[in-house]
């Protein structure tokens, strides 16, 4: 299947257009068209290698919405026309203990991310992403979206960014009463910031963007802090029972787990390229706090969370983009200037028309 994308051909140039073959359909796949794809921070990590070595060619982008165009022959939850999703995974072991509970993210022998992974199996290609205009993908790794089409390039960032912080609200037990922080708010954070209020949390936000308090009221934050702010800091101390760190550089964690309750959780969902400072010691066990950190979600969680959403009305505020603009998209989400995700309109991926 001839599929036109972009790519990044080494860590330090621009992606540029670039054409291969997706492999041809198995009977267990789904060829999909894809129609939009979100940009995620992890995007810019690994076209640039940040994160270990990179294959190059790389084409990124795991928050992919678009039509079933043809199903292999023993698929039946898909048929053609069917409006899907794919995330950041397209395979796993499907054998180990996380598998067979449902938590391919954190496969025994390492998932196969929807980019820069290599297929189970042979030849074992490098998988590439959604800044395509096609893909080919195992059934059991494609979602069904309910939401209604005119919202679907809002949908994309769920498939990431959604379920990102969709996974840690649910394991630990977000609900009323429960009082959440959610640090950073870009594509993870600003989701973070509509689901737990969606259950019904009380959300605090900690953003180091004055421009962005309006914005975070309005997406559901309750209170909203200044990070750089010692004295608006303090204010919440031993206040949060759960805090989300969706922020992409390092930065000192203490400041963080001082503001956790007895027994609360600062779970790291931010990938830096290079490490936090070390925590102390001390604000962990003062008050018996746990540091953590989770990946993604799923495949049944993945699908949940578009559940829940579609019937909360919930998706992502993007900024729609042309292919073309996503060198340009990378050094603004670089400076924090994404309100709050970029989506790329993937009819453009071959030039203007
Ligand atoms: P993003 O849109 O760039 O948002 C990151 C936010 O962090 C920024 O908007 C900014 O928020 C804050 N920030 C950035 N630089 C900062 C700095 N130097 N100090 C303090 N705050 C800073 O990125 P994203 O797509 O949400 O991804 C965030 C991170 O999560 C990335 O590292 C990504 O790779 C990772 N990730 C992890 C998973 C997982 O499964 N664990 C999944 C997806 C992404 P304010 O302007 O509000 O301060
Ligand atoms: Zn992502
Ligand atoms: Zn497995």
């Amino acid at each position: 299947m001839p599929t036109h994308a972009y790519a990044a051909q080494s860590a330090t140039t621009p992606l540029v257009p670039f054409t291969f073959e997706r492999r041809a359909l198995t009977p267990g796949d789904v060829a999909i068209d894809i129609l939009h794809c979100g940009v995620c921070h992890s995007d810019l990590h690994t076209a640039r290698s940040e994160w270990g070595p990179t294959v190059y060619p790389c084409v990124p982008g795991h928050e992919i919405v678009g039509r079933v165009r043809e199903v292999g022959s023993s698929v039946t939850r898909f048929a053609i026309g069917d409006l899907v999703g794919v995330g950041c995974m397209v395979d796993s072991c499907q054998k180990c203990q996380p598998c067979a509970d449902g938590l391919e993210q954190y496969c025994d022998q390492g998932l196969t991310g929807t980019y820069n992974s290599k297929e189970r199996t042979p030849p074992h290609a490098n998988t590439l992403g959604g800044y395509s205009d096609a893909i080919v993908v195992s059934h059991k790794f494609v979602l069904k979206i309910s939401h209604d089409e005119k919202q679907l390039a809002a949908v994309a960032p769920l498939l990431c960014a959604g379920i990102t912080t969709y996974s840690p609200l649910k394991e630990w037990k977000v609900g009323p009463g429960s009082k959440v922080g959610i640090v950073g708010l870009g594509g993870l954070g600003h989701m973070g910031v509509k689901l737990a209020a969606a259950m019904g949390a009380h959300v605090v936000l900690f953003t180091t963007s004055q421009n962005k308090v309006e914005d975070a009221r309005r997406l559901g934050a309750k209170d909203v802090v200044i990070s750089t702010d010692a004295a608006q800091m303090k204010a919440h101390r031993n206040g949060l029972d759960l805090i989300i760190d969706t922020v992409a550089a390092p930065h000192d964690l203490d400041a963080y787990l001082r503001l956790l309750k007895l027994d609360g959780t600062l779970t790291l969902v931010g990938a830096p390229a290079t490490p936090h400072p070390s925590p102390s010691v001390w604000a962990l066990i003062g008050k018996r706090r746990r540091l953590s950190g989770s990946a993604i979600g799923g495949i049944a969680e993945t699908q949940e969370m578009l559940d829940f959403c579609a019937k909360h009305e919930i998706v992502s505020d993007i900024e729609p983009i042309e292919m073309a603009q996503i060198n340009t998209a990378y050094e603004r989400m670089l400076k924090s200037d994404v309100k709050y995700r970029f989506v790329i309109d993937m009819a453009t991926v071959r030039g203007p028309a």
